[in-house]
């Protein structure tokens, strides 16, 4: 893995690990083959399937990262590692619809496939015990998980994120219907000068179809993590079609 140390594991969540690197700046992440739905209430390893997702994310923020929109994703180490920023993240998922499906259909009983123009921008406490609840801006700031000016600054982030990924997603023949962002407070101690950088608001975690919900746009064919959620079809295969259209 090129020549940066993979130092003390930081963290482990359902679908990554981060690692420390010797730079306090940059963090090593890990995409590992669990696959899991409802809170990983429903479980299951997918062989390979963290080369995909590590490969996917890199591709997509490293689009978005040409478009000017920064993200931590700094560059692929490997099949499974990425070299990353190392962020403060903002414990909120924030979702962004261009069609109604899923969650959104469920609490308020609307039609499948209701086009949402414009988009709508949702927040929610990320939080397994409680099943992320969906949040107001203000409760979201009464509970000191950001503040409103952040979460303006992180909702604007999204959409036009949410702009950049459809346009990227369509050129390749996939039509994005809806998708969840996670962002972080990046606060470099060193910038190119050699000081501390300007602290802001920057895209993290990752964007892959475990966090989008995709289909072929000319076929309808699912291409995201609905496959395994509802047991949809062989979300092996989905997974690596979405890899190959986006060119990897
Ligand atoms: P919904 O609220 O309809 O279940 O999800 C909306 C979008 O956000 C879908 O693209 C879904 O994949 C994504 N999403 C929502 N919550 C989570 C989550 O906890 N983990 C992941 N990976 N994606 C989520």
């Amino acid at each position: 893995m090129a020549e940066i140390n993979k130092g003390e594991m930081l963290y482990e969540g359902k679908a990554k690990r981060l690692y420390r690197t010797d730079n306090p700046d940059e963090l090593i992440m890990e995409f590992k083959d669990s696959l899991t739905a409802f809170d990983a209430v429903k479980k299951d390893t997918l062989a390979g399937k963290g080369a995909i997702n590590n490969q996917v994310s890199a591709l997509l923020m490293g689009a978005l990262g040409e478009a000017g929109i920064e993200s931590t994703f700094i560059e692929l180490l490997d099949e499974t590692h990425s070299l990353v920023k190392s962020v403060e993240i903002v414990p909120l998922e924030v979702i962004v619809r261009y069609e109604a499906h899923g969650s959104l259909c469920r609490r308020y009983g609307i039609e499948a496939g209701t086009l949402i123009n414009p988009p709508l921008v949702e927040i929610g406490y990320k939080n397994d015990e409680l099943h992320d609840p969906f949040l107001t801006d203000e409760i979201a700031a009464l509970m000191g998980l950001a503040t409103l000016d952040e979460i303006a600054r992180i909702k604007y982030l999204a959409l036009i994120t949410g702009e950049k990924l459809k346009e990227i997603y369509l050129k390749q023949g996939v039509k994005l219907l809806d998708f969840k962002l996670e962002f972080g407070r990046f606060a470099p101690r060193t910038d190119k000068w050699g000081g501390p950088g300007q602290p802001r608001i920057i895209l993290a975690d990752e964007v892959t179809a475990d966090t989008c919900r995709l289909v072929d746009a000319a076929t309808g064919e699912k291409l995201d993590k609905d496959l395994f959620r509802f047991d949809l079809g062989d979300v092996g295969e989905g997974y690596k079609k979405l890899l190959a259209k986006l060119g990897g």
